[in-house]
């Protein structure tokens, strides 16, 4: 057991779900019990999908336990065929179903059906949401794709399918128009995209192009490495994250596509750099003076491993950011992840749970957090700015208007969103100069975000998160009310064992009035460092004497 209070991903057959929502033609009969479809709400209302999954749930009830749960998945497979005549279809367990071990795959094979219909063995309690897309994807192209007879010869376009995109992914839906645009205006025809609005008949065409571009890893790695055993279909591996990635992703795919050598070369070589310059505003941005004081922000990224490490990359390279933290939830990708991290002389962070998460956070003390949902409310807590970069995500990060994060479109939108959290260069200009001010003091927040909340104090940082965010706003917030609704449905574990911190010394009157006069966003760290002093040197208080005596011990 363990004890989870939130969890950055979902069951596997939330994934499953996600591929059977993005395609069409597939239904997919789940045998889950009455209230599974919760699930349904995902799609319906945080990413506002004007209609139901293709979803047919068993609902099985406490009662139909001493009955035959087997009749029901049959009676409920044949239901939906009947009544949603699919091309395809897939069945599965939920985690419930999964212990009463009806074997829906078998079940459905008995009953006969004149189209394909592909088992998933998800193991739901080892598992999670993003593997079960990745398998339910591979899964059905295996099945699906028909190999032809002789290899394929190529045609005088170069021909891609696009691999990746899902239901209730981030972005998904901006990324693929900017990515399929960008391709195409490289010369390079699109000849199946999938899952996203793929039919099985789709599928079946995956063997028909040259090559696979790999938007998401985590759901289209495992399909993409079999098509090319099976099919010879080479695939791209560079994220189009940041204007450098999208320049390093025109490459590769230019290289796929047999563009950019002999007599289009040129040719080629002109209407990359047009692209770059007509759509790549974010490294002008980012070089012009106004972006000088972005140089060495202290930043942390969490999230899926394909976010993250593109995060990092864009952060340091793009940005100048330094990175004092990098981690993912994704266990899958933790090599990926690992190699990521030493490239930054960092250790990789690699948990699906948020205490540690929050912890590593604090830790670091960085002057911005680039995660997901969870991390946006660690944030908060601590005080710290905040973008989101990656899933789990709530209903604010599928927007009406286009934001990608991929391509050059994607690489504009990064900058605004990840710089619009900080406080702006003149005011933090401001705060170091006027520390009594009125307005400039030193506990201001930025001004341009109007009536944000003010950070927590040190007092309440210790406070259970809701309460610190209760506290800071005066009124029950959204995950005050998130955290009530998460203990009254969380599994009940073993407590946690609690871990007593080592007593820091006291700070006498004239330190901790000396430590407000630094601008917040540092001060976490001049605080932290001091008492890391004062420890090292076993010293009974924290005078001022020692906070010039650590600033000046840190800065050598
Ligand atoms: S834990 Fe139970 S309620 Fe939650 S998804 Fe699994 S089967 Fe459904």
């Amino acid at each position: 057991m363990q004890l989870t209070l939130w969890t950055y991903e979902g069951p596997p057959h939330v994934g499953a779900m996600r591929v059977a929502t993005a395609l069409r033609g597939v239904h997919y009969v789940l045998h889950a019990p009455q209230g599974d479809t919760y699930a349904d709400l995902l799609f319906t209302m945080i990413e506002r999908r004007p209609e139901r999954p293709p979803v047919t749930y068993t609902t099985f009830q406490a009662r139909d336990l001493g009955g035959d749960t087997a009749q029901l998945f049959k009676d409920a497979v044949k239901q939906a065929y009947d009544r949603f005549q699919p091309q395809a279809m897939l069945v599965g367990a939920s985690c419930t179903a999964e212990l009463i071990q009806d074997d829906p795959g078998g079940l459905a094979a008995a009953l006969d059906l004149p189209i394909p219909v592909i088992p998933l063995e998800l193991p739901a309690y080892q598992r999670k949401e993003n593997w079960g897309a990745a398998e339910t994807f591979y899964q059905l192209v295996r099945t699906l794709v028909v190999k032809p007879q002789a290899s394929r010869v190529r045609g005088a376009v170069p021909r891609c399918n696009v691999l990746g995109p899902t239901a209730l992914g981030f972005r998904h839906r901006d990324d693929l128009r900017e990515i399929t645009q960008l391709l195409q205006q490289l010369g390079i025809e699109i000849n199946v995209v999938a899952p996203w609005q793929a039919t099985p008949a789709d599928l079946a065409r995956l063997a028909d192009a040259d090559f696979n571009v790999v938007l998401y890893p985590e759901v289209a790695q495992t399909a993409a490495a079999w098509l090319r055993r099976q099919l010879g279909q080479p695939s791209t591996t560079i994220i189009p994250i940041g204007a450098r990635a999208t320049q390093d992703f025109i490459e590769e795919v230019s290289t796929l596509a047999g563009l950019g050598t002999g007599d289009g070369a040129e040719r080629h070589a002109v209407r990359v750099r047009d692209l770059a310059a007509g759509l790549s505003r974010s490294p002008w941005y980012a070089r012009s003076v106004d972006s000088n004081y972005l140089t060495g922000k202290r930043v942390f990224i969490f999230g899926d491993a394909t976010h993250a490490i593109a995060a990092a990359r864009v952060a340091t390279e793009e940005f100048g950011f330094e990175l004092v933290g990098l981690g993912s939830y994704s266990r899958e990708f933790g090599r990926e992840l690992r190699a990521a991290a030493a490239h930054y002389g960092l250790e990789a962070l690699i948990t699906d749970d948020y205490l540690e998460v929050e912890a590593a956070i604090s830790a670091a003390t960085p002057e911005l957090v680039l995660g997901t949902q969870m991390e946006r409310h660690m944030a908060k807590r601590l005080g710290v700015p905040c973008a989101v970069i990656s899933a789990p995500v709530h209903v604010q990060d599928f927007p009406a208007r286009h934001a990608p994060q991929m391509g050059f479109e994607g690489a504009n939108v990064l900058f605004d969103t990840w710089v619009h959290p900080l406080m702006m260069g003149l005011e933090e200009h401001l705060l170091g100069m006027f520390r009594g001010d009125f307005e400039f003091h030193a506990d201001a927040l930025p001004s341009h975000l109007g009536h944000a909340a003010r950070p927590v104090s040190m007092a309440s940082r210790d406070a259970p998160m809701h309460e610190a965010t209760e506290a800071a706003t005066g009124e029950p917030t959204g995950e005050a009310m998130d955290a009530a609704i998460a203990v009254q449905t969380a599994p009940i574990a073993a407590p946690r064992p609690i871990e007593v911190p080592p007593q820091d010394a006291p700070w006498s009157a004239d330190a901790e009035q000396e430590l407000r006069k630094i601008p917040f966003f540092v001060r976490a760290k001049a605080r932290r460092n001091t008492e890391a002093y004062a420890r090292s040197r076993q010293l009974p208080l924290i005078t001022l004497e020692t906070l010039y005596d650590a600033k000046a011990h840190f800065s050598r």
